[in-house]
């Protein structure tokens, strides 16, 4: 049997902010499936819905507890996989949304930083072969006592490379709000120059030199597994920047 290889697409919370822009969403996805027969999902939560949530944490509490606050958390990410998952049905397409719990991502018991333990793929396998887009919600996971776990702030980004990983995808596409890795952040600089390949070590000097386009030890984990990574916008449809292990190929 054919082995499926998916590509994975990672939307951020500022590409499904709101209702225009989760449409957008899954037109950008229905044009990638065309050319990519298995695609594969993850979404952060919309626009600064994990900050609001934190804030109502501290507003309830100085000492929230950490596995509640997990169990508040990764409700974001679950609303962006619901609503992407309707917007494709309403164009048509096949789609189903998974937690990470149900998408077989088993993480560890270090609440709101947990670390990926291994990934059951059998579930998302199934669906993809059923001709589903499978959207998967970023930033969570399942422990050994069963709870939810969430990975880190911006660890969506980490279920993306995680997936991509183990699924053996060809390119894990990273959307956002800018188009791609500039030189100096371009919401800032006008100036700044878009870059068009980087090697790992390259955007792990960025990420710790303050660039907040990906979570750093995302990138750790395509440098381990040589995940091919390309961070691009979702709003203008233009080749964004390729971070590889090798620049000359
Ligand atoms: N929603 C989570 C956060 O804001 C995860 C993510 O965006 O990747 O940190
Ligand atoms: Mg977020």
């Amino acid at each position: 049997m054919k082995t499926i290889r998916p590509i994975v697409m990672k939307f951020g919370g500022t590409s499904v902010a709101n209702v225009d822009r989760i449409k957008n969403v899954a037109k950008i996805i229905i044009e990638r499936k065309k050319q990519y027969k298995y695609v594969v999902v993850v979404v952060s939560a919309p626009g600064d819905t994990t900050d609001e949530l934190i804030e109502k944490a501290y507003q309830i509490t100085d000492n929230p507890d950490k596995r509640e606050l997990d169990m508040l958390l990764s409700t974001g990410e679950q609303m962006s996989i619901a609503l992407v998952a309707m917007a494709l049905h309403s164009m048509g397409c096949k789609a189903i949304s998974l937690t990470g719990p149900q998408a077989g991502i088993y993480a560890d018991e270090a609440h709101t930083k947990a670390r990926i333990i291994d990934i059951d793929t059998r579930r998302i396998k199934k669906y993809l072969k059923q001709d589903n887009v499978v959207i998967v919600a970023g930033f969570q996971g399942i422990n050994p006592n069963q709870d939810i776990t969430t990975l880190g702030r911006g660890g969506s980004d980490l279920t993306a490379i995680a997936l991509a990983a183990k699924l053996k995808s060809p390119i894990c596409e990273i959307y956002t709000d800018v188009e791609g890795v500039f030189t100096t952040d371009p919401r800032v600089v006008p100036e700044a120059r878009k870059i068009d390949y980087l090697t790992y070590e390259e955007m792990l000097e960025m990420a710790g030199s303050g660039a907040q386009v990906m979570m750093a030890r995302s990138i750790e984990v395509a440098k381990k597994y040589n995940v091919k990574l390309e961070v691009k916008s979702s709003l203008v449809n233009k080749p964004g920047t390729i971070i590889y292990g090798s620049k000359k190929w």
